[in-house]
């Protein structure tokens, strides 16, 4: 840890000294100082901080406090590692959490004031953890493709389904997986959806991404059928595709052709701001649901997935967005959420999901309400085809022998 370069911002000066006497106990030796938000950007700005990788911030501060400080930070140097040191309360926290997150900043954690030594220790170790899919990412903004470049990766057949596992929370087994879209671009290697499925949607080319993605999708739950796993595996529907009329026979065409039963497969669907032909999204979705494939409302909750589309499409699941998953065990009001659409799908009769578990404490929570299925970075991050099909051998073994252990911190990718 020798080596990392650390700010700290904290108007109070014995909480400050106290902060980076910890930094330089744990081996840190370059620590600059900051008494708010305005001196730590104005340091930011000179030549020497600039080599700052992670900025440890108070958020109550007088002048500028840490709320704007974020903001500003963001641009100045973006993507860098935030520490949150406060004194607030949990829901505060929260949604300082989620704000700077959106601002796009690398946020490692947050400790109450007086933070100890050893949280310090484990938020820092979480800089050295980051992942390298993650700096592969950070480094391939969505503005570095164009639509050219997408289209041609397109016809080129470079999109691939990466899936990630979705656990039963009674039996604690693998009973389907979510397929997500990546590029295996041959220079960058692989590429997050973000930065290529908004440009096809905005401009009206999603629909060959999609057939790809069913077909590939299809191929790999009949490998997995073939190896013995009976799963089910999500696909995401672009809800623009829906206002074609012909949409369901030729998803229903795709499916069947590669072998697949449509009853292992679910056709996830959020609904956009722009769903404007209603009659021919619910004739093709009625279809679909005619031929067997199930239909799950995704990302419920949000601006986009409402109740009025689950009183008029024939869902068989429901999938509590992240953003109310995550953090749930301590965030009041995210619980109140999460246990209310828990109650609604099983008063509707579907399966309830919750997508974006990452630690043992959600998962408890979940458990105690009585949530179907869970799917998140505590049990698995996405993986390519021939990485699920190892998990899965390897969770069963596991699973067997201690059926608890295996989902809940045996088999973790
Ligand atoms: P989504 O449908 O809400 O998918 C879940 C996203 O959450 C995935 O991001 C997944 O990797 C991520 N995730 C899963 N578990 C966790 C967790 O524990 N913590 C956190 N922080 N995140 C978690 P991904 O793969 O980047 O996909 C982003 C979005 O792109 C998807 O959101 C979906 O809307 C869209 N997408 C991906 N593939 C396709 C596709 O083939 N077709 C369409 N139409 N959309 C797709
Ligand atoms: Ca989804
Ligand atoms: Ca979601």
């Amino acid at each position: 840890m020798k080596e990392l370069h650390v700010m700290v911002i904290e108007d109070h000066n014995f909480q400050r000294k106290m902060v980076v006497h910890m930094l330089h106990t744990l081996g840190i030796k370059m620590v600059w100082q900051a008494n708010n938000g305005k001196q730590a950007l104005a340091l930011l700005d000179e030549k020497q901080a600039r080599s700052v990788e992670v900025v440890l911030c108070d958020l109550d501060m007088p002048e500028m406090d840490g709320m704007e400080f974020f903001r500003h930070l963001s641009k100045l140097k973006p993507g860098i590692s935030v520490i949150i040191l406060s004194g607030m309360e949990d829901a505060v926290i929260s949604s300082v959490k989620k704000m700077a997150g959106s601002y796009g900043l690398n946020l490692l954690g947050a400790a109450e004031k007086p933070a100890t030594l050893e949280q310090l220790k484990l938020m820092l170790d979480e800089y050295h953890c980051v992942s390298p899919n993650v700096q592969q990412y950070a480094s391939t903004l969505p503005a570095s493709f164009t639509l050219e470049d997408i289209l041609r990766a397109v016809r080129e057949h470079q999109f691939e389904p990466f899936l990630q596992p979705k656990v039963e929370i009674k039996t604690g087994r693998i009973i389907g997986a979510e397929a997500l879209a990546r590029w295996r671009h041959p220079q960058l290697g692989i590429i997050a959806p973000y930065a290529f499925i908004p440009l096809l949607e905005a401009s009206g080319n999603m629909e060959e991404l999609t057939f790809q993605m069913l077909k590939k999708t299809a191929q790999a739950c009949r490998r997995l059928n073939n190896k013995g796993f009976s799963i089910d595996i999500s696909i995401n529907l672009s809800l623009s595709s829906l206002s074609d009329t012909t949409l369901a026979d030729r998803i229903t065409r795709t499916i069947v052709d590669a072998g697949v039963d449509p009853h292992h497969i679910i056709l996830e669907i959020t609904e956009s701001a722009a769903m404007t032909n209603v009659a021919e999204a619910l004739e093709n979705l009625t279809r679909l649901r005619i031929r067997g494939f199930g239909l799950s409302i995704d990302d419920y909750g949000t601006g986009f997935s409402s109740m009025q589309q689950l009183s008029r499409v024939p869902f068989t699941e429901l999938k509590i967005d992240k953003s109310f998953v995550t953090d749930c065990d301590t965030n009041h009001s995210l619980r109140v959420i999460v246990e209310s659409s828990i109650e609604l799908a099983h008063k509707l009769k579907v399966r309830s999901v919750a997508e974006g578990v990452e630690k043992q404490e959600e998962w408890d929570m979940l458990k105690s309400m009585k949530c179907d299925e869970v799917q998140g970075y505590f049990i698995a991050k996405p993986m390519d085809v021939g990485a699920f099909i190892l998990f899965c051998e390897a969770y069963a073994a596991v699973n067997e022998e201690e059926p608890k252990v295996a989902a809940q911190c045996g088999v973790r990718y």
